[in-house]
Formats: structure tokens, sequence, C-alpha cells
């Protein structure tokens, strides 16, 4: 048996983040929306309609096609592809066939294992081309009766191909991830996977290591998470090297299968498929796009900071690879960290304070990440710390607090009564009174124990509910003793 390899590529298509749908000025945020009210006689594919392409959604697969590192094709067109199907009310899809928006791309990604470290180098997948069409409608099955909603008809959509570079499951959902981080930094899709707006094809193919031949494929049709994308390539990786052990070989020609999420296997959809015959032509209703060289080099110019760029400036920070990507990964996040290291210069105590204290809060509040503190909230806290206002493990309590209640650090503390004892007067008060208090600790200390020190702050601290500066008590409590021993 010879050593095999997996041979994948992915289709992927990505809803854009539009205000309005990609021919029609309809609403193109349809969450949560009754079924058939963002619809119009355009999207509706009502006869003698005519679609105008959306300046936003072009513009937006233009920036992603930058981003992917894609050529732009300066003149590129719209073609019909036909094809019946009860969620297509045209009885033709608007895409981009033989001259799309973008070709020849590339992404750099890695793969990282389950505490978000990379293993392995930095690994490449070519991108055949982007193209940009319109998303169909939905269809619901209730019992044997099936609702049409075209909601999401005339949704604007990125078709992304890429060539077979990726060889593991693995590979191709590092992939994906790193797709999704290009398509969110740059604005061009929200591609929230629970909303269905980034759906994958699989397609593999398996081959003796070594050899360069693309042998007949399987095609996984229709992956909505990045966990049927793993699943659905793992199970069909196993099964077609079961199928290579029987058989001696590859597959015999091309075919289509759907995952089955429930059963988590595979299921023949089409054997032996000749390419499907959409006759496609170009849309004879939208001219071709033109873009100038100027256009596309004011585009290039403004693309914001990319992910692998972002995750190389924080990596120089002193984080670990998993700090580096959920900071990278989550804007709001890095905001918050953001205002901290600048501040304070501190990356160890920006870290501490974002990704350990104010997550746990959020977690053991039940709260989610849109109810953590503004950035100017934080940085509030932080002030008060330093400022010597609460001390550092009050400015724990007051966090939290803060992700509790959503007031503000100064509210709080000023509610609480939290503000730190640091004047002088007061804080001599309580070291007289610490030392009468503790005469047995102040004897180990006097008698070369300097250990007990700590236990004489540490009943300041708890008298005063840790509002105490426990710095100024400390010198105090040293100048004290010393005074009392050279006394003696
Ligand atoms: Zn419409
Ligand atoms: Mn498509």
């Amino acid at each position: 048996m010879p050593q095999l390899e997996a041979v994948i590529g992915l289709e992927v298509h990505a809803q854009m983040n539009t205000r309005s749908k990609m021919f029609c000025p309809c609403d193109n945020d349809a969450f949560g929306k009754a079924p058939n009210t963002t619809v119009c006689p355009v999207c509706m594919g009502h006869p003698g309609t005519l679609p105008a392409p959306n300046a936003e959604a072009i513009q937006k697969a233009l920036v992603a096609s930058l981003a992917l590192n894609c050529t732009i094709q300066r003149e590129n067109h719209f073609d019909r592809k036909h094809y019946f199907y009860p969620d297509l009310p045209a009885g033709f899809q608007i895409s981009q066939y033989d001259f799309p928006l973008a070709k020849a791309g590339m992404v750099h990604f890695s793969v990282v294992d389950a505490s978000g470290k990379a293993i392995g180098g930095e690994r490449e997948c070519r991108i055949t081309r982007l193209h940009m069409e319109n998303d169909a409608g939905k269809l619901t099955h209730h019992g044997n009766k099936t609702l049409c909603d075209f909601n999401r008809a005339g949704t604007p959509l990125m078709e992304i191909v890429t060539e077979p570079d990726l060889r593991s499951a693995q590979e191709a959902v590092a992939f994906a991830q790193e797709l999704r981080r290009i398509l969110i930094a740059v604005g061009a899709s929200e591609a929230d996977m629970f909303k269905g707006m980034m759906r994958f094809d699989a397609s593999i193919s398996l081959r003796e290591k070594g050899t360069q031949k693309l042998n007949p494929r399987s095609e996984i049709k229709n992956l909505n998470s990045f966990k049927a994308l793993e699943k659905a390539l793992t199970y069909e990786t196993k099964r077609l090297t079961k199928l290579w052990e029987e058989s001696s070989g590859p597959l015999p020609n091309d075919i289509t299968v759907g995952w089955m999420d429930e059963e988590e296997k595979t299921r023949l959809l089409r054997d032996k498929e000749t390419a499907m015959d959409y006759r496609y032509f170009p849309e004879p209703d939208i001219p071709p796009l033109v873009f100038s060289e100027k256009e596309i080099a004011k585009t290039r110019s403004a693309l914001p900071t990319l992910p692998q760029e972002l995750r190389k400036q924080y990596a120089g920070l002193g984080l670990t690879d998993a700090q580096v990507l959920q900071l990278t990964d989550v804007p709001q996040l890095r905001a918050l960290f953001d205002v901290v290291r600048e501040k304070t210069g501190d990356s160890k105590r920006a870290v501490a304070l974002v990704l350990t204290q104010l997550l746990g809060f959020l977690n053991a509040h039940g709260k989610a990440l849109g109810d953590a503190p503004a950035p100017e909230a934080l940085l509030e806290l932080v002030t008060k710390i330093d400022e010597g206002t609460i001390s550092a493990n009050a400015g724990k309590d007051v966090l939290e607090k803060m992700v509790a209640s959503g007031k503000n650090p100064s509210a709080i503390i000023e509610e609480e009564g939290m503000q730190q004892i640091s004047d002088d007067t007061a804080i001599e008060e309580l070291v007289a009174k610490a030392i009468e208090a503790n005469p047995q600790a102040v004897e180990s200390y006097t008698s070369g124990k300097g250990a007990a020190l700590g236990a004489i702050v540490g009943w300041v601290m708890k008298e005063t509910k840790g509002q105490a500066d426990p710095k100024k008590v400390n010198d105090l409590l040293l100048k004290k003793l010393s005074q009392a021993s050279s006394e003696s």
C-alpha cells in the first residue's frame, strides 16, 4: 500500500454585509425578519424588471480580492447561470463565469493546536478566483410540505475558489478560518457562521505521496460550519483511503456527496457527473464592469492591516500564540488591550486585566462581550489604580462591579466608599493600632524574623477591607519598628 496524501480544494460562499441586495434596493439584513418581507419584483425575478448592480457590494468584493492578493480583472462582467430550483425565482443566478472580478490570489495561514499554538510552519493556499453573484432564497421542509422564504434571494455573495493546495482536514479548516478573518478585517462580510453567512463546498481526492497527478474527486456540498468542514473531510479521507485499499486506486470518476450532520457521514448525491450545462451567457441587462488602475491602487492603499500582519505586531509584545489570536480575532478585546498597554506600557498587565480578569468576570456574570466596559471606562479604572485612589486589589472588585452593573469606575468607588486610605495621619494611626494589637508579631520581627512584618501589614489590610495603601503601611511600619528597637 503506497503512502497516500489528501488533495483538498474549497469553494467558499460569503455573504457581503451591504445595506441593500446585489441588484435591487431591498434590505439586505433579513435576519429575524418575517419571511418574504424584504423582497421586491427584482429579487423575485419578475419578468420585465431590471437588475442594478450594487456599488457597495462591488467595492467590498474588490477590497476582499485585494486582501487575498488577487489580480483584479480590470474588465469583467456578469453572466446568467441557468438552472431550475424552487428557491431561485428568476430561473437563473446572476454570477460571473469566464471573466470574474479577480484571479490568482494567495493566502498564508498557520495550523494551530487546541490551545491556539501554531504548529508547523506557515502554509500557503492559492486562490483561483473570486467572483460576485446573488444568493438564492431559503427552503424549509415541514413534513411533506416545503416553504419558500425569498428574503435571502438577491443577497450579495462572493464566491472564492481555491486551488487544491490543502493537504488535510485540519489545514482546510485553518485556511477557512484565516479567510474568514481576512473578510471580517476588511469589512466585506460579517461571516457569521451561525447565520449561514459563510458556507463551504470541499473537493477531496487522494494520490500517492510524491506524485503530482490530480485524481477524480469527491465534492462535499454545503458545509455550514468549521466543525462540519473538518468532520466531513476527515470522514471522506478515511472513506476514500479504504476504497483505494479495496480497488488499489483512486475514484474512477468525479462524484458529488452530501454531509449528514447527525449521522456524521457522507451520502452519494450524484455519480459519474458530467459538467452540468448551465447555459451561461453574458447578462444582457448589466454592462461590463471596468476598473481603472487608479481606482484599484486607491482601494489597495486604503486596505486595513490584515490579520497576518496584525498577529506579527502583537507577537512582538511578548504574548503567547493563543493570546495573540484572541486579541487579533476580536477587535473589541484588542481595543481594550490597546488602551491599557498604551497607557501603562505593560503588555503583561494589559493581558491580565483584559484576557484574564475581564473575560473571567464576563463569564462569571453570564455577560456577552458586548457588555464589556468601553475602553475609556477601563482606562479610567487603570488611572484610578495608578494614581493610588484605589489599591490594585480593590481595582479587581471595581472591574467586577463594572461588568455586573455597567457603571463607570468613579461611580462605583464613590458609592462603595472604596477609596484607598493613603493619608499619612490615617495610616500612622492604623500602624500604631496594628503594633498594639499584634504584640507577638512585633516581638518576632524585632527578634529578627523579617517575615513577621507581612502579618502586621496583613492585619491592617484586613482591618481596612483592603483600602489601606499597602506600600505606605509597610514603609511606616518599618520606620516605627526600627525607631522602637533603637529606643529600647
Ligand atoms: Zn429586491
Ligand atoms: Mn456560486
